[in-house]
């Protein structure tokens, strides 16, 4: 068996905004940017998103180099993710 290279789609999304404009009211009910160096999770984890299937996982750690999505499998380096920018 010979190993498997991921493949990593060369488009990557950087960040995510939802509007959600309501009667002439808009509210930013999604805010996702690039995790960086100087982003550390609490005690309650963070939501991060995978820029692949953006599927949502919560992690107490940013310590990985890269993580596995648990959603579509794909290896994606530590900022390639999305931070939840919303809910710190
Ligand atoms: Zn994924």
């Amino acid at each position: 068996m010979t190993g498997q290279t991921p493949r990593i789609n060369l488009l990557m999304i950087e960040s995510i905004k939802h509007l959600s404009i309501r009667a002439g009211v808009s509210a930013l009910t999604q805010h996702y940017e690039l995790l960086t160096h100087d982003d550390r999770p609490n005690k309650k984890g963070k939501l991060i998103k995978c820029p692949h299937c953006l599927a949502n996982e919560r992690v107490k750690s940013f310590s990985f180099p890269e993580k596995t999505c648990p959603n579509c499998m794909a290896v994606i380096p530590k900022h390639h993710w999305l931070l939840d920018q919303l809910r710190l």
